[in-house]
């Protein structure tokens, strides 16, 4: 149960530790998403936020705690496991096929988020055809939707990085996700790209979808997120509405403490 509605939560993170040679990244976290909300995870650089998620989504494993999703406990299951199950994440750095065309990339993409009954591969080859169909169609249109559609046929390689972002994102959508996890969406994109995830975002979650993000553009979170998760050396900080988180002192000390100790010694040079 969420300790605050009293409604179970999508998502209930519970004690979650994890240590890397003597450095404890993470350490005894508790996390709620609820669903239909956007969860925004922040932090300072090492604070233990992509090492989270990597242990939510079984890309890492965990050395304690515990994982819940939908009500079943999934702390020990692989990504593809998950991925089967709803929950569909991107990388900090873009994880996608250049060679291939930006549509293939999508298909490739529904193919390892899905699980196919290996009846469906051998019934018979106008069934499978009418997958490949169906797939490609739902393919275009999440690549109209992110906005990429006129690029479906061209290979991935040449899109902008920022393109190639919301090539990802459209690569999520194929897995049909409860829970969509974005590691740092707007790192590295240009503001026309920032606009079109922002209202992706939006208008996704008017739909009905779950987020949770990590980004470092505190202002994308602040505007985005119902609730906002700050951590700090891989412990839970502080936790709640953006009006509160962005007041709170402790926030600020987290995040300004290095800069404001810089800026005393460049005024003071
Ligand atoms: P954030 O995403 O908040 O910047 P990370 O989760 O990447 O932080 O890192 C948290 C801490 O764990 C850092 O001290 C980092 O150096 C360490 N860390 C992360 N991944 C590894 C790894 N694979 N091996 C060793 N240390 C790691
Ligand atoms: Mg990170």
């Amino acid at each position: 149960m969420s300790p605050r509605t009293g409604t179970q939560s999508l998502l209930q993170v519970r004690g979650l530790t994890k240590t890397f040679s003597g450095i404890t990244a993470v350490n005894r976290l508790d996390l709620d998403v609820e669903a239909g909300s956007i969860v925004g995870l922040i932090g300072p650089n090492g604070s233990g936020k992509s090492t989270t998620i990597d242990c939510i989504t079984g890309f890492t494993p965990a050395d304690g705690g515990r994982v819940l999703f939908d009500g079943a406990d999934v702390s020990r299951k692989s990504p593809e496991a998950l991925a089967e199950l709803g929950m569909v994440r991107t990388f900090q750095n873009v994880r996608i096929y250049e060679g291939m065309s930006v549509l293939d990339n999508l298909v490739v993409a529904a193919r390892s988020l899905r699980r196919y009954p290996w009846w469906e591969q051998v019934v018979s080859s106008r069934r499978v055809s009418r997958l490949e169909h169906d797939l490609r169609q739902e393919a275009l249109g999440h690549l109209d939707l992110v906005g990429i559609g006129k690029y479906a046929d061209a290979p991935t390689g040449i899109l902008s990085y920022g393109q190639r972002k919301l090539v990802a994102f459209a690569m999520c959508l194929m897995g049909k996700p409860k829970l969509i996890i974005l590691d740092e969406p707007l790192a590295g994109v240009n503001p026309t790209v920032i606009r079109r995830i922002s209202e992706l975002i939006d208008e996704l979650n008017g739909l009905g979808q779950t987020f949770l993000m990590i980004e470092h553009n505190v202002d994308f979170i602040m505007r985005h997120c119902a609730k906002v998760v700050v951590l700090e050396q891989g412990q839970l900080l502080t936790e709640g509405p953006p009006a509160a988180i962005r007041t709170d002192p402790r926030v600020l000390e987290a995040y300004l403490g290095d800069y404001a100790a810089h800026s005393v010694e460049a005024l003071n040079a």
